[in-house]
């Protein structure tokens, strides 16, 4: 077999394109296999009206290799004039117009990304940087552009920064598929307009739930935009854990300093106890934290509270998830631990929202999971410098998006 026959069946090629000769560069490493079309009536490649051909244009792309050998697909490809859209390059089966790369090539990019970060990815593939985040950034749009209409019933925004310094993006997703909807930068109401101004009236009356942080601006663009939102709006179960934590470890750490001038150490290193679910611990972490837990010491009382909250959002019904809430409100507002009093009065003004998440079961540590996949993209990247590619990244990752090239005729 011919070396051109062997590589017109392998690339698959149909007419009117032929593969008219193969190179082989042994010093650079690479195989060059010369593509050419035989004369047909060609297309506009956007009205697809039959145009007549102007000129040609040698065009390259890198395709996957063969063997060791790094192989360029290099192709004469005429220009058509179309009456309308004026000079244009014909499109070509085997790559997306204006790409560098084989729609193939492309895939296997994708496919790496999918499980590597970027750098990684263009080290194996001998691609720069830039490269690679161009095959990523084209995705995401791709993906986007052929994401059917969205008719979100029960969603979650959330915020998350994206440097150390305090930079947010928002991020909506769907709590139903566990797939992110929309990204916008900041987290003010008009980050989260943003994603509503998308959404017809109609689509925006079918949201059943909104899980949230208790975060004004997102409250006020939710009562915007969502009818009947003062009964969707639910302030979920990670959030207000995250609150309730933060504030038995600033109890924890003024109690630990005033012990430690009495030369008591018995909070020394239990920041990571007091936080951590008891069924995570090993046997003798069990032991000792029980001692810790059935003290006298302020601390032990507001992990008490803490556990006690977290076991409030199983109710069904709305007064029964109330009681239960006021009564552990009155415990708190009563202890003298200002840290957890301050957090009750924050449940407090925010209960009604509370209650719909009881009642909604909203509270399903969806949002958690979320987050600790955006912060695994984050950890693998090294943090974002810029906020463009974290949001690229969330929905190459997270957006459950096609985000594969044209199905190509190689
Ligand atoms: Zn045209």
């Amino acid at each position: 077999m011919r070396d051109t026959d062997l590589y017109a069946q392998i690339l698959g090629l149909q007419t009117p394109w032929h593969v008219s000769a193969v190179l082989l560069n042994r010093s650079d490493s690479n195989v060059t296999v010369q593509v050419v079309a035989q004369s047909t009536q060609w297309c506009c490649p956007r009205c697809s009206k039959p145009s007549p051909r102007y000129d040609k244009r040698i065009c390259r792309w890198r395709h996957l290799d063969t063997m060791q050998y790094h192989t360029i697909l290099e192709a004469e490809v005429p220009r058509v004039k179309c009456d309308e859209h004026g000079v244009l390059l014909v499109d070509v089966p085997w790559a997306e117009p204006s790409s560098g790369y084989t729609a193939l090539f492309e895939s296997v990019v994708i496919d790496w990304l999918l499980r590597t970060d970027a750098q990684s990815v263009a080290q194996m593939l001998d691609l720069s940087w830039g490269v690679v985040d161009r095959i990523m950034q084209r995705a995401v749009r791709r993906g986007l552009a052929r994401r059917e209409e969205l008719f979100p019933v029960n969603i979650s925004v959330d915020e998350t920064s994206f440097q150390k310094r305090h930079k947010y993006v928002t991020v909506v997703t769907d709590q139903d598929s566990n797939r992110v909807l929309y990204v916008a930068d900041e987290r003010t109401t008009q980050s989260l307009d943003g994603f509503y101004n998308t959404l017809s009236t109609q689509q925006c009356q079918g949201i059943r739930s909104v899980a949230m942080d208790m975060w004004p601006a997102f409250i006020r663009a939710t009562v915007a935009a969502v009818p009947g939102a003062l009964h969707k709006i639910a302030f979920d179960k990670f959030h207000v854990a995250k609150y309730l934590g933060d504030a038995l470890d600033k109890v924890r750490r003024a109690e630990h300093k005033s012990l430690q001038q009495q030369g008591d150490t018995r909070l020394n290193r239990t920041r990571y106890q007091w936080l951590t679910n008891p069924k995570n611990m090993s046997r003798e972490q069990k032991q000792h934290f029980a001692q810790l837990r059935d003290s006298t010491l302020r601390t032990a009382r507001a992990w008490a509270m803490r556990q006690e909250a977290m076991s409030l959002w199983d109710y069904q019904s709305r007064s029964w998830a109330q009681n239960a809430w006021s009564r552990w409100l009155g415990w708190v507002q009563r202890c003298r631990l200002e840290p957890m009093k301050k957090v009750g009065q924050t449940i407090k003004r925010h209960l009604w929202g509370i209650l719909n998440a009881v009642v909604l079961k909203s509270h399903n540590g969806h949002s958690e999971s979320m987050n600790s996949r955006i912060q695994s993209i984050k950890r693998k990247a090294c943090g974002f410098r810029n906020r463009e590619r974290f949001r690229n990244a969330i929905y190459f990752h997270c957006g459950g998006l096609d985000l594969y090239p044209k199905e190509i005729r190689l």
